[in-house]
């Protein structure tokens, strides 16, 4: 084997890296990932009647994303998906996380060369 082929080869990974990949791999596998920001927000309903007037509103949960033109890109969730999604917001948010960190061990690896 060649010694950039060894510098590669998986054997000099830590345990670490190696976990963190495991786990993103299970991660991207099994469930469902997605980015954006939950916000929620009171809305009125617009009867006449309703309480949602004296200004307790419904609360609404929406999933918002910032577009690369600085727009806003925004879903309303309904109750019947509010698990699924705020799920897939988590998971979202560990695959960067665990990519992070990632790559500062595999920096640190290289730096030590
Ligand atoms: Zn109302």
């Amino acid at each position: 084997m060649s010694q950039l082929a060894s510098q590669n080869a998986p054997s000099s990974k830590s345990s670490r890296e190696l976990s963190i990949e495991s786990e993103l791999v299970q991660i991207i596998q099994s469930s469902t990932i997605l980015r954006g920001t939950l916000n929620e927000r009171q809305n009125t309903c617009g009867k006449s009647t309703c309480r949602c007037l004296d200004g307790d509103g419904h609360p609404a949960l929406y999933l918002v994303l910032r577009k690369a033109d600085g727009s806003l890109n925004q879903i309303y969730v309904g109750k019947r998906r509010q698990r699924e999604i705020v799920e897939a917001v988590e998971n979202f948010q560990r695959v960067q996380t665990l990519l992070d960190e990632l790559s500062t061990l595999r920096w640190k690896r290289l730096k030590r060369r």
